[in-house]
């Protein structure tokens, strides 16, 4: 094949499989869900889940996104320096994210700043967002593509503590913003926490704790133990589904760290909503794709 057709290739690939996260949630937020409900005793939470069970069956059915906002298309992209498209990656995702916006549809989310006006393509300047990690001697580029809501993981906060503050301070910072942003944000909620060294990269951790699969840990045991403890801290102030009270707020709570500075903590949170859109798929260097987040798509077909 040509680089071109193999451009257009992965652009296809990309594509279908951002119109299908618009739709099915992957697979762990699904079971997530179904086990929160499945605990609810109480009539109002237990419609809410349902309701949520519903939405996901219709969305499928009607052939349309299952959230009305379809978000800012995010990609944290892990490219090895051998991938043969590493130098096409930018442009073909933008181009990807403009095929599903007619496809699936999507709603038009990007609105140039200063100028004020809707592109009506889900792209603009620094649209869509990619981080990337650049990953020496590999020749695979893996893609979590993340549909990030204007209520859910758009606004997140970011600040720096003095030392003192400790990890109290990183707690009390974790509790006030589950109050607040964390009932806007439709839980139950996967709580994304960085502890860093500075305010950006508290920030961007924080992003990426979300596209960590709901159950994992965080690999030091100090820090698992602290997703667990504010796990259940902020289960306690018994959000629920929606905000309207239940037993559970979160689907789990990711930190994700670095070293940092002795006279400084930064901490940051960011929330997923329920409707998680998140989904990771592996190319290899033949462009085969391998998607481990959604059993319910096959991107080589
Ligand atoms: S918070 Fe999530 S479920 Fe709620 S409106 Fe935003 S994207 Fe949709």
């Amino acid at each position: 094949m040509t680089r071109e057709e193999n451009v257009k290739l992965m652009t296809d690939k990309v594509a279908k499989f951002v119109a299908h996260i618009a739709k099915k949630l992957p697979d762990d937020v699904v079971a997530k869900l179904e086990e929160l409900g499945s605990q609810e005793d109480a009539a109002l939470p237990k419609v809410l889940y349902e309701t949520m069970t519903k939405n996901q069956t219709l969305a499928v059915e009607l052939d349309r996104p299952s959230c009305q906002d379809t978000g800012v298309l995010q990609f944290w992209v892990k490219c090895g320096t051998r991938f043969p498209l590493i130098d096409d990656l930018e442009a073909l995702l933008k181009e990807a994210v403009v095929q599903a916006t007619f496809a699936a549809p999507l709603r038009h989310n990007s609105v140039e700043t200063f100028d004020e006006y809707n592109t009506k393509r889900n792209v603009g300047k620094g649209t869509p967002t990619i981080f990337w990690d650049i990953v020496p001697n590999s020749d695979k580029c893996e893609l979590y593509a993340y549909m990030a809501g204007g209520g859910c993981t758009l606004p997140g906060k970011a600040m720096v503590l003095m030392p003192g503050a400790g990890y109290e301070g990183v707690t009390d910072f974790v509790l006030d913003q589950m109050t607040s942003y964390g009932l806007n944000a439709c839980p139950p909620l996967l709580v994304g926490v960085g502890v860093a060294t500075s305010v950006e990269t508290a920030a961007l951790l924080s992003k990426k704790a979300l596209m960590r699969p709901i159950g994992s840990h965080n690999e030091n045991a100090n820090a698992a133990k602290m997703e667990k403890l504010l796990e259940d801290g902020i289960n306690a102030i018994g959000l629920g589904p929606q905000g309207m009270g239940g037993k559970f707020s979160v689907m789990g709570v990711n930190i994700e760290n670095t070293a940092r500075h002795p006279s400084t903590i930064g901490v940051a949170v960011n929330v997923g909503c329920w409707s998680h859109r998140r989904g990771h798929v592996i190319f290899d260097s033949d462009l085969n794709a391998t998607v481990d987040t959604h059993s319910t798509v096959d991107l080589n077909q």
